[in-house]
């Protein structure tokens, strides 16, 4: 399979290339830059420190979109808006690691995935997968008397907040409670917020250093706390997801699928 790479000089973009080299069956069908970045016209592989593959870095998204079998995505909103786009134009498989993604973003991709495979996942990590099922399964076996708070700390690059991840946390919570995320959610507190409401499910964001990444979910109740939590110690495990929800893809039906679908835990 033929994998492009969209945001190929990133952070994720240069771990993602690491594991395609390193993946039998796999190849660089090349990568895309902004036009700004100054990998562009160099050589995919070696701008990541890795020996020559002989496919360049453009900035042009659509013909990467025509080399490939699949692109991966870990760029910024905007940026996958128009790679989601191209994926129906193509009908190229699209792995969408990108955070941050609103409700726009997501009713774009929902409409691209009637012409092609898109997997998206706010942390394409086996552990967080399975932490997102168990959140849900404690949020409704103890109720509205456990106060559910979800704190995330991650590096000092990181631009947005909550994580994805930690978003993720919440919905699932909010799933098994059987009420609306959007209802719940208390997103940062500060100054004389008075007694905590009833139900909230609460956010706090930590950020600093090189953290990979660490999400913990606190059922606080009266006399006892349940804390269920994933700490990654480096990023690669997100590109590996990633590169297994790409290998998934090939030979599936046009669809929104999700890193649970890719894992098998649906
Ligand atoms: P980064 O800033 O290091 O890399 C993003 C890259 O995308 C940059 O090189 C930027 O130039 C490029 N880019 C932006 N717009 C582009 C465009 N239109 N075309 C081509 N390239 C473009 O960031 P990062 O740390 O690699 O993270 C990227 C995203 O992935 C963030 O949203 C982050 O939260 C997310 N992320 C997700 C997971 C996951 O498991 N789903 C894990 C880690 C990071």
């Amino acid at each position: 399979m033929k994998v492009g790479i969209v945001g190929c000089a990133g952070r994720m973009g240069r771990m993602v290339i690491a594991e395609v080299l390193a993946t039998p069956g796999l190849s660089l069908a090349g990568g895309s830059e902004q036009p700004i970045s100054a990998s562009v016209g160099q050589d995919v592989a070696a701008q990541a420190g890795f020996d020559p593959a002989g496919v360049f870095v453009g900035d042009d998204a659509a013909a990467l979109f025509k080399a490939a079998d699949v692109v991966v995505d870990f760029t910024q909103p905007a940026a996958t808006l128009g790679h989601a786009r191209l994926a129906a134009k193509t009908g190229t498989a699209l792995v969408i690691g990108t955070t941050g993604l609103e409700r726009k973003h997501l009713d774009a991709l929902k409409k691209a995935s009637k012409k092609a495979v898109i997997v998206q996942a706010a942390n394409m990590s086996a552990a967080v997968n399975l932490l997102l099922g168990l959140t849900e399964q404690a949020a409704a076996a103890l109720g509205p008397d456990f106060d559910i708070e979800i704190v995330e700390m991650h590096h000092r690059m990181k631009v947005d907040a909550p994580s994805g991840t930690a978003l993720a946390l919440g919905e699932a919570a909010a799933k098994g409670r059987k009420v609306r995320l959007a209802d719940a959610a208390e997103r940062g507190r500060d100054g004389i917020t008075g007694a905590r409401r009833p139900g909230a499910i609460g956010f706090a964001a930590l950020r600093g250093g090189d953290v990979a990444g660490t999400h913990t979910v606190i059922f606080a109740g009266t006399g006892e706390r349940l804390e269920l939590g994933h700490v990654a110690t480096t990023r690669q495990v997100f590109a590996k997801g990633a590169v297994r929800a790409a290998q998934w893809t090939k030979g599936r039906k046009p669809g929104l699928y999700s890193m649970r679908d890719v894992l098998g835990m649906k």
